[in-house]
Formats: C-alpha cells, structure tokens, sequence
C-alpha cells in the first residue's frame, strides 16, 4: 500500500532527524491530517500504524471518529480553526484542540467540557501573519494564556502554529524557533510545563523537529495530493 510506504519514509525520517539534533524519536507523534480523507484511507494509515488523526472540520471529523469507532486507541485531535457555536462538539469528540485562540471560545470549551465532566487538553494557537486567518497574535498570547489559566476545565499543555509557506523550508526555521521562545517564555513567566510545540507539515517537518517540534502534522506526504 501507498500509504504504508510513505508512513514508513516520513518515520525514518522523523527518526533520522531526531538523532541528528540528539532527540528521542519517541518524543515526536506523526499526526496524519486527513481532511478531505474519506474514511477507508483513514483507516489504511490506521493499519499502516498512524494512531493520531488531525481534523480541520469539527463535522468531518465527527463522521469519520463514528465510522472509525471500532479503532479505539485512535487518538483524534481538532487542528482547524474552531467557531465558538461548534465547540460542544469538539469537547465532545476530540480529544486535543489545537486551535484555541480567543477567551470567548476558551470560555465555551470550558464550560462544555464542565457540563460532561472532562478536562479538555488543548493548545493554544498563535497566527504568524497572513498564511492563516486563525491564532492570537503574539501581543494578545500572554493575556490569552493567563485567561485560560483561570479555566478549571480546560487544561493548555503546548502551542501550534501554521507559519507562512516559503519554498525553501530554511526560511520557515525563524518561525519554529519563535514558536518554541514563545513557549519557553510562557513556561517561565508562570513556572509550569508546556510539552507540546504543533508545528510542521508535509515540506518543512524535519526542520520543525530540530526546532523542537513535539507533534508533526502530515496530510500530503502520507496521502498524496488532497483534490
Ligand atoms: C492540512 C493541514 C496540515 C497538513 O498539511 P500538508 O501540507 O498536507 O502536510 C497541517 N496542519 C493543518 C492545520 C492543516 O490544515
């Protein structure tokens, strides 16, 4: 299977850049973004050993999370921007959100995830310009997070971000290591721990990964082109 084979290149990848830069490989997850992926192709990355599923779209990925239903040790993360009228399901579904970049959505999530009873992991995302219309400004992060801080059901464990496309994935390097000095800052100005940085794609992973990427989000180079 296609598919297969390209897990298995993007591993020994990941596995040759960790040792590289001296990380364990074990540190970083291949999560397979599949939007647009009907549900078989989903499950042959399943059967290719892929355990995290990134959806854009909160319906989408709930279609595919019921027909996958019998995979029980897939982990499903919510990687697209996320309207606060949405967030009910999300909490109900997803077990990460990536994309948490406004009190009025933290606010929602957190009462959601109050009324059946989770604590829901997420991340918080910082917009890097025009690539994205989704993420906080680097200015507004530190308010945001303190916001989110007072929340007893949502619980922030790492930042994402979706920098500009460039060519060269050199030049996306700056933005990985501002991600990581924004993560590091926040970890220092209120002395807790922040494991994940989500960060990286198809054509620049491997140097998200020497900048300290914790989570790689894959869709093209595991599933080819999206149509
Ligand atoms: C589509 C998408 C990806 C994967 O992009 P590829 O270039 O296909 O690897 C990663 N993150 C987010 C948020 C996406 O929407």
């Amino acid at each position: 299977m296609e598919i297969c084979r390209n897990v298995e290149e993007i591993l020994e990848r990941i596995y040759r850049t960790c040792l590289k830069v001296g990380r364990d490989p074990k540190d970083v997850i291949l999560l397979a973004a599949s939007k647009t992926q009907p549900p078989e192709k989903v499950t042959q990355a399943y059967k290719c050993g892929i355990r995290y599923f990134g959806e854009n779209k909160v319906q989408e990925g709930i279609q595919k999370i019921e027909t996958l239903k019998e995979y029980k040790d897939i982990h499903w993360h919510l990687i697209g921007g996320l309207q606060t009228n949405k967030a009910k399901y999300a909490v109900k579904y997803f077990e990460v959100i990536h994309s948490v970049d406004r009190e009025e959505l933290a606010r929602e999530i957190d009462n959601r995830a109050f009324k059946i009873g989770k604590i829901q992991e997420c991340f918080i995302e910082v917009n890097f310009g025009e690539e994205s219309k989704y993420g906080v400004k680097e200015e507004n992060l530190n308010k945001l997070f303190e916001y989110c801080l007072s929340l007893r059901n949502i619980k922030i464990t790492g930042l994402m971000a979706i920098p500009p496309y460039f060519e060269d994935p050199e030049d996306v390097r700056p933005y990985f290591i501002k991600l990581r000095k924004l993560k590091e800052e926040l970890e220092k100005m209120y002395n807790i721990k922040l494991p994940h940085l989500s960060m990286g794609m198809s054509h620049d992973f491997e140097v998200a990964i020497e900048e300290g990427a914790t989570i790689v989000r894959v869709g093209t180079a595991i599933f080819g082109e999206r149509k």
